[in-house]
């Protein structure tokens, strides 16, 4: 019988985050495609019990937490020893989690330690009567999907954010179960004095954004009138992400830019790439701007699902097949236009 946890923590405020509630949604429809399995739940942060108690309604039979101060922060040490306590307390063989920064830093040790196995990047986890449980991941970015199934455990499988609906399932009383820790000196010799982070207007990159708006080079070349506008294009493309909360995404070409000493755009860098070899975002829109569309950059969208150009020239690479819509036209004077429209009805 397997035992299958669903193993979060919560955020700063307390609160679950939306890709625990997705790994949640991984957890509880694979215990119910399992005949004979086993739910629990496993929280670790400062204070567990609100957290639990907003998942009420999930079919976890038991909830384990690990809480205190030590455990408010992401920290190798203590994340590590709680998360492998919280594992063999519940006697856990399947070990869902969402693939956040700390748990990407931490579980993959974790497993190490209880002699277990770890998948990340996972996108889906299913049970099939000739195989048994199994997990779906994407290779040679994201060309290739498999499916592949271990029979060690414990199995930690890490969900790729966005790649699974949220659990919807709502809010009670749960009482948890406390899991004592002990911490070595060692395991404090970390101490977190802060985060540093960008202003949020200065963050660009949104995954839970609704859309991802994509700027090429296009943006920074000579246009009709023998000039490049490479500060109007800056002016455009902040006022459209101010207005629509979209995510900021660019081809390689852009982002390159500022290494050859030519007119760039200030808030882009190598992170907003999407392609071959950048991102794969997840968002259910895609915009492209003054991109080409090339295989190396279009890659990048296997996962956007509805695709929208804008380009002057017919024959770009979005005519052929990447895009749902391609509007032949001037980007400048189209997002001068939607930028209006937007902040006519923005309040
Ligand atoms: C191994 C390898 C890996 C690569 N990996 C990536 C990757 O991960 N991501 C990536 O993006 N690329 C990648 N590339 C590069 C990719 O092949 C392209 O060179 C790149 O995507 C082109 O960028 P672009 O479309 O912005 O620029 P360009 O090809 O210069 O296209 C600019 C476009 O802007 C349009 N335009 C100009 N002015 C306007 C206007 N006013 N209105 C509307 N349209 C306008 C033009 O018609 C043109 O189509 C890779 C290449 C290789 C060889």
């Amino acid at each position: 019988m397997e035992t299958i946890l669903l193993l979060t923590h919560t955020e700063n405020d307390g609160t679950l985050a939306k890709s625990a509630r997705e790994a949640l949604h991984v957890a509880a429809s694979l215990h119910k495609s399992l005949a004979d399995s086993k739910f629990v739940v496993g929280l670790i942060g400062e204070n567990v019990q609100a957290a639990a108690n907003s998942i009420a309604a999930c079919p976890a039979t038991k909830y384990f937490g690990v809480a205190g101060k030590d455990f408010s922060q992401s920290r190798y040490a203590t994340d590590a020893a709680a998360a492998e306590a919280i594992s063999k307390t519940s006697g856990a063989t399947i070990v869902v989690a969402p693939a956040t920064s700390r748990w990407n830093r931490v579980l993959a040790g974790v497993a190490q330690r209880l002699g277990g196995r770890v998948d990340t990047h996972v996108t889906g986890v299913s049970s099939i009567p000739t195989l048994g449980v199994g997990v779906n991941r994407w290779y040679y970015r994201q060309r290739m999907e498999a499916l592949l199934n271990r029979k060690q455990r414990p199995w930690f499988m890490l969900i790729d954010p966005g790649s699974q609906p949220a659990c919807q399932c709502g809010s009670g009383t749960v009482q948890v179960e406390h899991v004592a820790v002990q911490l070595s000196d060692a395991c404090k010799r970390t101490t977190v004095i802060g985060v540093r982070e960008p202003a949020a207007d200065a963050q660009t990159i949104r995954p839970d954004a609704q859309l991802l708006f994509v700027t090429g080079a296009g943006w920074t070349k000579k246009q009709s009138d023998g000039q490049a506008h490479a500060p109007e294009a800056e002016k455009l493309i902040r006022g459209f992400l101010q207005l629509s909360r979209a995510s900021l995404g660019s081809s390689k070409s852009l982002v390159d830019q500022s290494g050859e000493g030519q007119a760039v755009l200030s808030f882009l860098s190598h992170l907003n790439q999407v392609g071959q070899t950048g991102a794969t975002p997840r968002h259910p829109k895609g915009l492209s701007t003054c991109c080409h569309g090339e295989e190396p950059h279009t890659v990048g969208w296997r996962f956007v699902a509805e695709r929208r150009a804008i380009n002057l020239d017919p024959n770009c690479g979005w005519a052929r097949g990447k895009a749902d819509v391609l509007y032949v036209a001037d980007a400048f004077k189209v997002m001068a236009k939607v930028n209006e429209l937007l902040a006519a009805t923005s309040p």
